[in-house]
């Protein structure tokens, strides 16, 4: 535990690590505060289904004080992967708010000869968007998805996600997209290259053995798994995705920063 304090950029999960429904845990704020005040810190978040600002704004609605730069969600890496590759025209299967978002970045978004099919978690998916991305991936056009979770939670019961749209490709067409988002190590990595910093700064914060703590691993940083969210003991004892500490919930770290 000492050597975390000597860390110099943290990344949190959101789900499970600091809030549960959208209320935060006990004295999540203090915890963010001595931080924000000590150290970079990020939070990530694999939902794509609304644009950064949308996000952010939400965040700050459940009483966060944190500024748009401290989050990254899965379209960031993703965009950055677009850019790094020379894509500009792009066929977007994401919301309103999302589509936004890429425009804002300088993107054309198109169904007439785009370079690359683009799958987010689109809330606003229609069988129209189904059907023409159906033929731009027979055509052989590249194709990338912004993460892998197949459902994502909800008050009433779990909501078809991404990764359930990457199936429904798959069993139309034969083809799987290059996935973004956690555990794909690019969502840290790609952060710390933009802050010149590496993998041995860097202390990553989650709940899930196999989204958080596998990308923390194979990204080479520090893991701590907590255990507010939906992961136990015993489910560590028994996952190959080992985080280097465990603790019972992410504000046992106040009495190290104060
Ligand atoms: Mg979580």
């Amino acid at each position: 535990m000492e050597k975390i304090k000597e860390k110099k950029v943290f990344f949190l999960d959101l789900d499970g690590t600091i809030y549960l429904d959208g209320i935060l845990f006990d004295n999540i704020k203090e915890l963010i505060n001595l931080l924000k005040n000590k150290k970079q810190l990020f939070f990530l978040s694999n939902n794509s289904s609304i644009s950064t600002t949308d996000y952010y704004n939400k965040l700050r609605d459940v009483g966060l004080e944190i500024n748009k730069e401290n989050i990254i969600i899965s379209t960031h890496p993703t965009i950055q992967y677009l850019r790094d590759n020379n894509f500009k025209r792009i066929y977007l299967l994401g919301t309103k708010s999302l589509q936004k978002e890429f425009i804002e970045k300088g993107f054309e978004l198109t169904d007439k000869k785009p370079q690359i099919v683009v799958l987010a978690f689109d809330k606003e998916l229609t069988y129209e968007k189904l059907e023409k991305a159906a033929y731009f991936l027979q055509d052989g056009l590249p194709y990338i998805a912004t993460h892998p979770d197949k459902v994502c939670p909800t008050k009433k019961g779990y909501i078809p996600d991404t990764g359930s749209m990457i199936a429904l490709f798959y069993e139309s067409t034969g083809k799987n997209p290059i996935i973004f988002g956690k555990p794909n190590k690019e969502m840290l990595l790609y952060k710390l290259r933009e802050l010149n910093l590496t993998p041995k700064d860097a202390v990553l914060i989650g709940d899930r053995l196999y989204t958080d703590i596998r990308m923390g691993n194979e990204a080479g940083v520090t893991t701590i798994c907590v255990l507010t969210g939906e992961t136990s003991r015993e489910m560590i004892q028994q996952s190959e995705f080992k985080p280097d500490i465990i603790l019972n919930k992410a504000t046992d770290l106040i009495k190290y920063f104060k």
